[in-house]
């Protein structure tokens, strides 16, 4: 496959320690990007991981809730920001938060006024589940996170069939709003080597094409990686390519 200078690899979707599913440290998970070519690297940490300070700190304790929610935000951020400093040089960092929107027992969900504008963009999961507390209102959720959202790894033609709205109208409102659509291109073993299909769907449907480069909505590419070892950067480096020569705009290009 043929890159040029202006071919842009970003994987936006990346998790570290402070998942409670992931063992890599920051630094372990930049430096695999870096050897793998990626130029923008987005960090994005569960906020349940997150909010607990990481699971040894609260699961030891015997407690699953920090009181401090809000601090262990922004913890994890300034951590992250000296991550970013740290290889200013080498790549791009963006310091993200993978919002959790199921509402269960376990608190997982992001509660309702911890804050997560400050962080460089938020990766929203669970839009198309019943129990989600979005309500299957993306653009609502958005204005509430107050920063550049993503829709991570949902078949979204699905959903807005699913919801009897009109995809091109859909797609419209989302560029309005700046949300961008994750493609994700995870393969490991923590989801037993799945790959979504509604990626492999994109790739070769022309009308849904159509519909994202028409309307202007950006696509992110995020291989939602847990264990650095089993990191796949072809897979994120051909799929962003892919879509850059489909005339369609990655979230966050040119940045
Ligand atoms: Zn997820
Ligand atoms: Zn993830």
């Amino acid at each position: 496959m043929y890159y040029n200078k202006f071919t842009m690899i970003q994987d936006l979707h990346a998790h570290t320690y402070y998942s409670f599913c992931s063992d890599d440290t920051p630094e372990r998970v930049v430096e695999a990007a870096i050897a793998g070519g990626i130029q923008q690297l987005g960090i994005c940490d569960h906020n349940y991981g997150v909010g607990c300070a990481r699971k040894e700190f609260c699961w030891d304790q015997g407690t699953k809730l920090n009181a401090d929610y809000g601090k262990t935000l922004t913890r994890y951020y300034d951590h992250m920001s000296a991550v970013r400093e740290k290889y200013r040089n080498k790549i791009k960092i963006l310091c993200g938060i993978e919002i959790c929107t199921l509402k269960s027992k376990d608190s997982y969900a992001l509660p309702t006024g911890a804050d997560v504008s400050f962080f460089d963009f938020a990766l929203v999961e669970n839009l198309d589940h019943p129990m989600s507390i979005t309500n299957g209102d993306i653009f609502t959720f958005a204005k509430r996170c107050g920063c550049p959202v993503g829709i991570a790894h949902t078949d979204l033609f699905r959903f807005i069939d699913s919801i009897g709205e009109d995809p091109y109208r859909f797609f419209k409102r989302m560029a309005a709003q700046g949300i961008f659509w994750e493609m994700n291109v995870n393969y490991d073993s923590l989801h037993n080597f799945q790959s979504h299909d509604y990626v492999g769907e994109f790739l070769k449907n022309k009308t849904q094409q159509e519909i994202v480069k028409k309307t202007g909505v950006r696509l992110s590419v995020g291989f939602d990686g847990h264990i650095a070892k089993e990191y796949k950067p072809l897979r994120v480096k051909t799929t962003c390519k892919l879509i850059q020569d489909m005339g369609i705009h990655l979230a966050f290009e040119g940045r």
